[in-house]
């Protein structure tokens, strides 16, 4: 193709206007603007086809957790091209990179966890489970636990089944979803939603709403309660303490299996291999994609408990993807998971990065606009608000100041992405306390125009 990236971006842009769709966009709003191209990428720095360097406050979409261009990655991938690009794990076959892959996720996993179904993403992952846990409970004569139960405001996945849990009403008014049987209960967004109670009786308040669901659905009725350790693509929305004990007493209570979707949170992001540790919950499926290969090949899974493993084991379960396991995905996926071992990633979230990402954004947060800050490991959100004291929201349609200030970020060659008005920021684990420096004055410039 005589299309590279020396060609002048205006012809790039009139070409992607005229034969790409982007996913999450109103495409013609996007042609009479142009895209912005990306040409190239190091460590925490994208480069753009105007040769601006832009410092990547989310990892691409919450996932390079290694950061750019790791020359092992591409020799490992290059390895496995050569060796064997392809074969499947259906019909009684296997080969070396799925079943290294899958024993490694048992050996990192928390205990019990020691079972992968591979996917090529998380969307598909979270269709797996979604069948996975309807047919464990038939399976165990129980056909009519089928009902499964989300949050508002989850982020899930795009297709029919994770789309259907996950809890976005503009997703919902496209396409027919969501299917029957799921079901969604409040998050526990305190800063948005906690009005004036405490947010430990606010995050027991929302935590005791999964048990009146159960129990107005009949709690022989419901498979699964699925979420998020942290809501990312929600807007960061860290929980109250009080409320995950409480939502694992009530799973407990009523023998009702927890799905942890730990897409984002999963591989480092809050300073644990899995948020569900941060968090301290058990759950007896973890789905797992993003920085399972720090991006670098598509690739995700659902790591499963003996128990359910099981009864899924002893029948033919009828699922599966061509790209299951996939052996230059699972091979980069390995590499992915040596070198934050090697490296000690998890320390460096634990005691460097995630500590100098939280020094700054609470010095951000004197800002005027900046209402406070969630944060957990090295994902974080600040709200914008017109009056800090009450929480307010902007008069006028909601998002419009969070759209400015993303704006101004980029316009300053940060990227900072916006959910409504709240600024929410997910960047490589390798981050360092000196890059974080430029994110924070970038960010304060594009604050104090958005201002
Ligand atoms: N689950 C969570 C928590 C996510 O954040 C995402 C993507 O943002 C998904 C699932 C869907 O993953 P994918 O886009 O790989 O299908």
């Amino acid at each position: 193709t005589s299309i590279t990236n020396h060609m002048p971006t205006a012809e790039l842009q009139a070409l992607d206007a005229a034969h790409h769709m982007h996913p999450f966009t109103t495409n013609d709003e996007l042609s009479a603007k142009g895209a912005r191209i990306i040409t190239r990428a190091k460590g925490v720095y994208l480069t753009d086809s105007e040769g601006n360097e832009i410092l990547d406050g989310m990892a691409g979409l919450w996932c390079v957790n290694i950061g750019y261009g790791r020359p092992e990655m591409a020799e490992v991938a290059s390895r496995q091209m050569m060796e064997l690009p392809f074969y499947n794990t259906f019909f009684m076959t296997s080969h070396v990179p799925a079943i290294a892959l899958a024993s490694e996720l048992a050996k990192l996993a928390p205990e019990g966890l020691n079972h992968v179904f591979f996917a090529g993403s998380g969307s598909e992952a979270n269709d797996t489970n979604l069948r996975m846990v309807r047919t464990y409970w038939a399976e165990k004569g129980q056909p009519q636990r089928s009902h499964v139960i989300s949050r508002k405001n989850a982020y899930h996945g795009s297709s029919m089944g994770s789309g259907s849990l996950g809890g976005m009403t503009y997703m919902h008014e496209q396409g027919g979803l969501p299917i029957p049987g799921i079901h969604h209960i409040n998050q526990p967004d305190w800063w948005a939603e906690g009005g004036d109670m405490t947010p430990e009786d606010f995050g027991l308040a929302r935590a005791q709403e999964l048990e009146a669901k159960i129990l107005e659905l009949g709690a022989d009725n419901v498979a699964a309660f699925i979420a998020e350790p942290v809501q990312g693509a929600g807007g960061v929305i860290v929980a109250p303490d009080t409320y995950w004990p409480e939502i694992q007493r009530i799973v407990d209570k009523y023998g009702i299996l927890l799905i942890a979707d730990e897409v984002i949170c999963g591989f480092g992001r809050t300073g644990n291999w899995f948020g569900s540790t941060t968090v301290g919950i058990r759950p007896h499926i973890m789905t797992i994609a993003k920085g399972l290969s720090s991006g670098y090949q598509p690739i995700g899974g659902s790591i499963v408990c003996d128990e359910v493993a099981e009864v899924i084991n002893a029948c033919e379960f009828n699922h599966g993807y061509t790209y299951s396991g996939h052996p230059v995905a699972a091979a980069v996926a390995l590499e992915n998971l040596r070198i934050l071992q090697e490296e000690n990633v998890l320390d460096h979230v634990r005691n460097v990065s995630g500590p100098a990402l939280r020094a700054g954004l609470e010095k951000l947060a004197d800002h005027p606009l900046v209402g406070g800050v969630n944060i957990k490991g090295l994902m974080a959100s600040l709200p914008l608000t017109p009056h800090k004291a009450t929480r307010a929201k902007f008069a006028g349609q909601t998002g419009t100041a969070g759209f400015m200030c993303r704006e101004r970020c980029f316009a300053n060659n940060l990227v900072m992405r916006h959910v409504g008005d709240r600024m929410i920021i997910s960047p490589p684990l390798v981050i360092t306390p000196e890059e974080i420096d430029v994110f924070m004055s970038r960010a304060k410039t594009a604050l104090d125009e958005t201002y």
